[in-house]
Parts: structure tokens; C-alpha cells; sequence
């Protein structure tokens, strides 16, 4: 492919350009396997914020595509390359600029590990609240680009909900600064919170204030399983509406199984669904023993509970361990959907009727508390049956999710993969709203051309 451009660009950043076709082959894809990604001419790894500057300038200037790039741990497509663009890596942005106790703020660089800053604050007493299972793997500006959620989303919000000031790279090099310190600040329009799961699409991230909390009260953990998938999903309903949760997960009998064949956990193999809950509410123990109730008066097999806080994180192993356990079966074509938590029960059965009629093995596992799920599609890639029986319970899996006042991402983003599902989500009104503001920030559209809007 010409790369008669990478020349100037490499004398403009004074320092080269990686255009091996190899090496750029390893940064055209993220985590999900089956979205759609177009090949790069240029890889540039960012140093400095005059690096991503130059960059978009120089890109701006000729109409060249940018996909920023952070970890690549997305599981939508969002970075994955398209055709002829330049990679912009900015994972070597990776300084934790400061961390203010009397804010309770923290400023990073994008490149800083969601783990990493965790560590760091919490030496400090504090709490840097959003938890992707990817933590240890994925960027701050990647968690803030695609609104990452995770488990203590139930209790403490989604990323969008942490972030107070953003500085922004916008396509022709302009550097923004977004946000503020203070927690009110209603000057204007809020484009932080614009900015928050834009995947990419509007600015690069080059620096992020994020807020911090109080260090959280130690966790009382359950761990329930039951005969039926409807018992185990009543129970959650019921416990999600009348209690203090920091964490309602759920694993089905595919996921259970999975996990137990990998990690030996012993786990009950044979219950239809395993339930975990924990509370870190003032009365953390009361809250989890009315839990316990709960489930008993929905008929749940086993039920063990804990105040132990090292006994209860080795019980989330199990959970953790979902989505590499299932990936060891087949392919696997992982979704992401949401509905209002009413909803749960009827969007688990559809789930597992789905996969009957396509004679297909789905494991569903998910932050069951705020209606988020994963059902996981396992197939086998090499026979195009079952490649094709496998995108037909995708697709239903999403427009169930639709029907039932839901959204056809809960935490993943749209990327590449989900484009074909936005319109019909958001509506032609809004779809084409949304692209009037892209254009207003990237009037070229140069940035992560055909992901996210
Ligand atoms: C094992 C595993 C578990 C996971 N668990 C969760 C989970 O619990 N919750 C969850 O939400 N996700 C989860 N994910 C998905 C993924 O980790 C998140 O989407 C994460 O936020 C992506 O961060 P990243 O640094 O890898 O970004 P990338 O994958 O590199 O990029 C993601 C998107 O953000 C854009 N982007 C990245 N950096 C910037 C920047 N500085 N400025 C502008 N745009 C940028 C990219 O263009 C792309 O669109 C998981 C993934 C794996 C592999």
C-alpha cells in the first residue's frame, strides 16, 4: 500500500513512523475477534501531547484517518485500524501527573493503567471507583472513551461518572480543556461528559482529572445457587430493589461449568444459575443476611455468606475468570447488553431459547444489578453453519434487548461491530444529530471514521 506520506510525517514528529506490515498487522484489532478492521499505512507512538498535535495537524491536513489506540483490550471493534489510517498509540502517555487529597482528584496521563492508578490511590486511603475486569489491562483514556462499567457500577456509576476535567486534542491540533475541579460546574455545555464514551470519534484524551472517593467499607459477600435460571433472576430483581449493593453478579450453568472446568473451584456444576452479591453498607452483614432470605424464599439450592473479606474475593475469582473460561470452548462471539433489571428474568430465557433454536451453547454471565449481561456465543469458526447460526442469535440476542426497553450496549461501546444496530436503537432523528456534532468537532472526519455514531 503507497506510503508516500509516512516520509514527511516521520521528519514532522522527528522520530520514525513504523510501517511494517507485520508489526502494524498486530495493531489493526482489539479484543473482538469478528469485528470488522481495515488495514493501517502508519503506526506513531506518542511521546508527548505535541506528538498526538503534530499527528492530527499533519493527518488533518490530508484528509488521513486516525484510530487512537490505547491498550486494545476493547471488545467492540472500537480501535480496531481502517483502511489506510494512521495508528495513534498513545499507551506511552503513562504519567500519574498528581494525586490532590483536598480535591480528591486524581491527573493522569491517558496511558496509565486503570490497576495501576487504583494501586496508587489506594495507598493513599482513597478510592479511584470504576472496575473493568480488565483493570489491570486497560487504559484510563480507553475507560473513559468507551465509559467502561464494570461490577461496582451498581453502587458507585460508570466511568462517565468520575470524570471531572478532560484536556482534548481535537482533529486540526487544537488543545481543549474541558471540566473543572469543582464538583457543581454548569458553565456551558457539559462536553466532558460529550467526550465520555465517544470511542475516539471527537479528540484525543491527552490528560484526564479524575475523582476520587473514600477508601470503601469492607464488603459482605454471598454466594447462592440455584435449580432455575428464573429463581436465581426473581431473586436478583427482589434484592436489586430493596438493598444496598456494591456488586449483584450472575454466571448460568455454561459459565459455572466453564469457570469449574478451568479453575477446579469445585463450584455446583449441576445448579442452573450461581448469584453473587456483596454490600459494603454501614450494616453490610444485616444487608447480606436479608439476601440470604431472599434467595432461600426463591427457592436457591445453596447459599453461603461471608464477612471474611479475603474468603469473599476468592469467591469472585469465579466471576472473574467467565469470559477466558468460556473462550477455552470455541469461538466465542461475546454481547453486551443491557435492560431495565424488571426485565432480567424474560431476557434470560430469550437468551436460552435463542440458543435452543440454533442449537447453539451460550453462556451468559453479566453485572446482573444494573441488567448488564454478556450472553457469549460459542461456535466454531471453521464450519460457516455454525458461524452463521451463531451471528443470527447475535442479532436476536440484540433486538430482544431492544424490545424489552433495553440497550444494545451496556458497557462495550459500538465500535465497529454494532454499527448495523445503532440506528434502529437511537432513531434516524438522533443518529443524524449525533453526526452533526461529530462534524462539528472533526469537520473532516478524520477521526475513527465509522465507529460509534
Ligand atoms: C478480559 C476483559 C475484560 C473486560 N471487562 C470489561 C468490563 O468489565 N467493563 C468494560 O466496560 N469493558 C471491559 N472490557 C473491555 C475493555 O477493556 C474496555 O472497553 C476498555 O475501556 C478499553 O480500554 P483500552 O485502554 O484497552 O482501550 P482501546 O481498546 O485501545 O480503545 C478503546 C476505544 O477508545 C478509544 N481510545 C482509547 N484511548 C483513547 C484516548 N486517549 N483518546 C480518545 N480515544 C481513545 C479507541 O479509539 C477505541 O475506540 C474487557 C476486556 C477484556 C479483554
Amino acid at each position: 500500500m503507497s506510503a508516500d506520506w509516512t516520509d514527511a510525517l516521520a521528519t514532522a514528529l522527528g522520530a520514525p513512523v513504523q510501517t511494517d506490515a507485520d508489526i502494524l498487522a498486530s495493531f489493526a484489532r482489539d479484543q473482538a475477534p469478528l469485528a470488522p478492521a481495515g488495514t493501517p499505512i502508519a503506526l506513531v507512538r506518542a511521546r508527548s501531547i505535541d506528538d498526538v498535535v503534530t499527528t492530527l495537524r499533519f493527518a488533518n491536513e490530508r484528509r488521513i484517518p486516525v484510530v487512537t489506540r490505547a491498550a486494545g483490550t476493547g471488545l467492540a471493534g472500537g480501535a480496531n485500524a481502517v483502511d489506510g489510517c494512521i495508528v495513534l498509540l498513545v499507551s506511552g502517555l503513562d504519567r500519574i501527573v498528581g494525586i490532590d487529597e483536598a480535591t480528591r482528584t486524581a491527573v493522569v496521563e491517558p496511558g496509565v493503567l486503570n490497576g495501576v492508578l487504583a494501586k496508587e490511590v489506594a495507598a493513599r486511603g482513597l478510592n479511584y471507583a470504576p472496575d473493568p475486569a480488565s483493570r489491570d489491562i486497560s487504559t484510563i483514556g480507553g475507560n473513559i472513551a468507551t465509559n467502561a462499567g464494570g461490577a461496582c457500577c451498581l453502587k458507585y456509576g460508570v466511568t462517565g461518572d468520575h470524570v471531572a476535567a478532560l484536556k482534548l486534542v481535537l482533529a486540526d491540533g487544537t488543545v481543549l480543556r474541558t471540566g473543572g475541579l469543582t464538583k457543581k460546574n454548569v458553565a456551558g455545555l457539559d462536553l466532558t461528559r460529550l467526550v465520555v464514551g465517544s470511542e475516539g470519534t471527537l479528540g484525543v484524551i491527552v490528560e484526564a482529572t479524575v475523582r476520587l472517593l473514600p477508601a470503601p467499607r469492607p464488603p459482605s459477600t454471598l454466594v447462592a445457587f440455584f435449580e432455575t435460571l428464573d429463581d436465581a433472576a426473581r431473586a436478583i430483581v427482589t434484592m436489586n430493589a430493596g438493598a444496598d449493593l456494591s456488586l449483584l453478579e450472575v454466571m448460568d450453568q455454561v459459565t459455572v461449568s466453564a469457570v469449574d472446568e478451568m479453575t477446579r473451584m469445585d463450584l455446583d456444576t449441576s445448579a442452573a444459575a450461581l448469584v453473587l452479591v456483596q454490600s459494603d453498607a454501614r450494616d453490610a452483614s444485616a444487608t447480606i443476611a436479608r439476601c440470604e432470605e431472599v434467595c432461600h424464599r426463591h427457592a436457591a439450592k445453596s447459599v453461603l455468606c461471608t464477612d471474611d473479606v479475603e474468603e469473599g474475593r476468592l469467591l469472585l475469582g469465579a466471576r472473574r475468570m467467565a469470559l477466558p473460561a468460556l473462550e477455552r470452548k470455541g469461538t466465542t462471539l461475546l454481547d453486551d447488553v443491557a435492560v431495565p433489571t424488571p426485565a432480567i428474568p424474560e431476557m434470560l430465557d430469550r437468551i436460552r431459547r435463542t440458543g435452543e433454536r440454533h442449537g447453539l451453547v451460550i453462556g451468559t454471565f453479566g453485572h446482573a444489578g444494573d441488567g448488564n449481561l454478556h450472553p457469549t456465543i460459542v461456535f466454531d469458526r471453521a464450519d460457516a453453519a455454525s458461524a452463521s447460526s451463531a451471528f443470527e442469535a447475535f442479532d436476536e440476542i440484540v433486538r430482544d434487548a431492544m424490545r424489552l426497553g433495553g440497550t444494545i450496549s451496556g458497557e462495550h461501546g459500538i465500535g465497529s461491530l454494532k454499527q448495523a444496530y445503532l440506528g434502529p436503537m437511537v432513531g434516524e432523528a438522533e443518529r443524524a444529530l449525533m453526526a452533526r456534532i461529530k462534524a462539528a468537532f472533526d469537520p473532516n472526519g478524520i477521526l475513527n471514521p465509522g465507529k460509534a455514531l
